[in-house]
């Protein structure tokens, strides 16, 4: 008992959530099933029915623009808040009946939340401590967890002596020293300047590896979603737009939401002239272009349709005059190998794509993309994605 240092967890944020009887080494999750998973503040709807499967070892991420519904998704994982409908099972037990603190997830949120007047080191102990695990097995376990996060030498220090990356580090490890079945970060990297958040980034995809971490990774940015997760969630007004892979995403955006999200940056509204075995030819605003519908959409002559492009499938013409697209060059951006351009078509759409060629603004430009890089998805009515 004399061990608990007297704090009010209150005053500086939420404390750690230890679990009374997870136990080290066995506290992986195996599967992690959410079954209609809705959440309403009044009248509105942040969630509707989220059905996901987690395995253990998976780094999920959950990725949508501001409002989503991304945060009240993982505070209903978390216990913070509690569902309006559905169910969440760990390894076959419900578990959304239970306050957080029997859920034992471990939580890393974007303000980092540490205690300021304890060291990294006991900040990090303190949920051990909590559990009253013995000082022996706190020491082991503590300097084994800032060995992983690369603290050693930082570990007397308070969090206002240590730079934000490094307060983000012993968030983490805080988290982890428990070995949770389960690691929630809600943006974690938002506060950190660019360069952090890249470093940062590698880090904790590293940890998660090596400490066999499963996580559920909340974020706006589609980058790091796709160069940390093993799968993506990608959310549009509280509701699933698709679950995958990043390949699967990246490749086979399953809408116009989800590719504009991929980088999908030139979303044109055609019309299909014809569509058969050879493809979709699209029509419209001055433009033809021969494109690929997108898996299990079947479309007729004088559908309504968006076609996305890639900026870096869509490039000028090798022979000026053959390509498909009109367009005046507005903006060029230098990106080192080649151009980002900007331009205008004739009907007033804004392209954007790139090329190796050096272009001036005023410069016209034919361009051209490959049919199996140009998506065609139905619109539904006033449907419009900018
Ligand atoms: P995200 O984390 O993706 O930005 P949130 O889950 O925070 O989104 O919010 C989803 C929606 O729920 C938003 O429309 C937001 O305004 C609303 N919302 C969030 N928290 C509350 C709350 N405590 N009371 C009422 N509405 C809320
Ligand atoms: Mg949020």
């Amino acid at each position: 008992m004399s061990t608990v240092p007297a704090v009010d967890p209150t005053a500086s944020g939420p404390p750690p959530s230890p679990p009374p009887d997870a136990t080290h080494p066995d506290s992986q999750l195996h599967e992690l099933r959410l079954r209609g998973v809705t959440r309403d503040y009044g009248a509105h709807t942040a969630l509707h029915p989220l059905d996901l499967t987690l395995h253990g070892g998976e780094f999920v991420a959950l990725l949508g623009p501001s409002g989503s519904g991304k945060t009240t998704a993982l505070n209903c994982l978390a216990g913070l808040l509690p569902l309006t409908g559905g169910q969440i099972t760990l390894d076959g037990r419900r578990i959304d009946t239970l306050p957080p603190e029997k859920r034992g997830f471990g939580m890393v949120f974007q303000n980092y939340a540490l205690f300021p007047h304890l060291s990294a080191r006991a900040n990090i102990a303190f949920g051990l401590r909590m559990r009253r695990t013995p000082k022996a097995e706190i020491n082991r376990r503590v300097d084994e967890v800032l060995r992983l996060v690369k603290l050693t030498e930082q570990a007397r220090k308070h969090p206002g002596q240590l730079s934000g990356g490094q307060q983000q580090r012993v968030a983490i490890a805080r988290a982890i020293v428990l070995e949770p079945p389960l690691v929630l970060m809600d943006e974690p990297l938002s506060n950190l300047d660019a360069a952090l958040r890249l470093e940062m980034r590698s880090e904790i995809r590293r940890i998660h590896q090596e400490f066999g971490l499963t996580t559920v990774y909340v974020t706006h940015d589609q980058e790091e979603a796709l160069s940390l997760a093993d799968r993506l969630v990608v959310l549009h007004e509280g509701r699933v737009s698709q679950i995958g892979t990043p390949a699967d995403l990246y490749e086979h955006p399953a809408n116009p939401h989800v590719a504009s999200f991929m980088g999908y940056r030139n979303l044109l509204h055609l019309e299909v002239a014809s569509a058969d075995a050879r493809g979709t030819l699209t029509r419209g605003r001055g433009l033809e272009l021969r494109g690929t519908a997108v898996a299990n959409h079947l479309l007729a002559t004088g559908d309504q349709v968006i076609v996305a492009i890639r900026p870096e499938d869509l490039h000028p013409a090798e022979d000026p005059g053959t390509g498909n697209i009109e367009a005046i060059a507005e903006i060029v951006e230098y990106h080192g190998r080649q151009f980002h351009v900007e331009g205008l078509t004739r009907h007033g759409d804004r392209v954007h794509f790139t090329t190796t060629a050096h272009l001036r603004p005023d410069d016209a430009v034919c361009l051209t993309v490959p049919a199996d890089r140009a998506m065609v998805f139905p619109r539904q009515p006033q449907e419009s994605i900018a």
